[in-house]
């Protein structure tokens, strides 16, 4: 099977001030190589605390920002090959769903109009047919034909949700890529939001990237997974692999620290997760994981563990995983 969207070794490092300083830049390491496969119509998870680089990442999945190295391919295409009038086009393919979108719709203008301005942006339509398109997408969004003309600041979070979603399947992408899109939500609002997704899933063959730090959400939704520390991929694994026999020592540590997450395979004791991680501008040689792992060796600090395909499927990277020499370590 071909992969919808090919995500090989991408690097994003930018500049930021330091602090306290007027003109003292530091590299802030944000994505450090990461590649990924995702599969035409999966549910891919995304998961990491704040700071390890996910917004970043996020960015960079919807070509909001352009990698420093590596590439991203969609459907055969890699995007940093294309006009920026191919780009356009290819735009509408995927689309970035973010987490609060009353900030991202702006309030003076309505329900319709804001549909409509996405299409009229991106696509070719003619006038008459707008309408019809627009209350077609709000009709499939689950939004009554009534809110065409209201103003989204008389909305609930959820609807406004919905107009987000019904903005972005207008131009009948192919990927959809949530920023922590159903974590704003209760209970009750995100079933159904979930409901839509599986519905318009099936309907027009979505694939859906969730970016979150909502175990129990990602848990709940997604098909595979993968987890995310200081700007690298640590582990990648199915739903069921990943919660019931987690690999890497960080996502055990993940799964002890989540509250929603009840039985676990492992002694959440011995997976405490403690202190901070490092500054993405000063990261130490070796595991990045190491200053937190309470599994760490003499070889942590030394050799960075590789990614590695341990059985078909499952990725991890740490040391303990390859062979003797760590069995021996443990
Ligand atoms: Fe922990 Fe070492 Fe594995 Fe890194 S390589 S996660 S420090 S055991
Ligand atoms: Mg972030």
């Amino acid at each position: 099977e071909v992969p919808l969207m090919k995500v090989e070794d991408v690097v994003r490092t930018y500049r930021a001030r330091k602090r306290g300083t007027f003109n003292t830049y530091s590299n802030v390491q944000a994505v450090r190589g990461v590649t990924l496969d995702i599969m035409p119509c999966e549910n891919f998870g995304i998961v990491g605390e704040s700071g390890c680089g996910k917004s970043t990442l996020t960015r960079l999945l919807a070509w909001l920002e352009v990698p420093d190295n590596g590439s991203i391919v969609l459907n055969g295409t890699s995007l940093g090959t294309l006009s920026p009038r191919e780009l356009i086009r290819t735009r509408s393919e995927f689309q970035l769903l973010l987490q609060d979108p009353y900030n991202a719709l702006p309030p003076r203008t309505t329900v319709g109009r804001m549909i409509e301005e996405s299409l009229l942006i991106r696509g070719n339509v003619t006038r008459a047919d707008l309408r019809s398109r627009v209350m077609a997408a709000m009709a499939e969004v689950g939004l009554a034909a009534e809110l065409y003309d209201q103003l989204p600041n008389a909305l609930s979070t959820g609807e406004r949700q919905r107009i987000s979603i019904a903005r972005a399947l207008i131009l009948d992408p192919k990927l959809l890529i949530l920023d922590e899109t159903l974590s704003a939500l209760d209970q009750r609002e995100q079933s159904r939001l979930i409901d839509l997704f599986s519905k318009l899933q099936e309907k027009n063959d979505l694939t859906y990237v969730f970016i979150s730090h909502d175990l129990a959400m990602v848990r709940r939704v997604c098909t595979r997974i993968a987890v995310m520390y200081l700007g690298e991929m640590v582990e990648i694994a199915d739903n069921r692999e990943l919660f019931f026999d987690p690999q890497h020592p960080y996502t055990k540590a993940l799964l002890s620290a989540a509250p929603t997450l009840e039985e676990k395979p492992f002694n959440p004791a011995d997976f405490l997760l403690e202190g901070e991680p490092p500054s993405p501008i000063d990261i130490p040689a070796g595991c990045s994981f190491a200053s937190r792992c309470p599994k760490a060796f003499g070889r942590c600090r030394l050799e960075t563990p590789k990614l590695v395909e341990h059985t078909p499927g499952r990725f991890a990277a740490c040391h303990l995983l390859d062979g003797e020499e760590a069995q021996a370590a443990a």
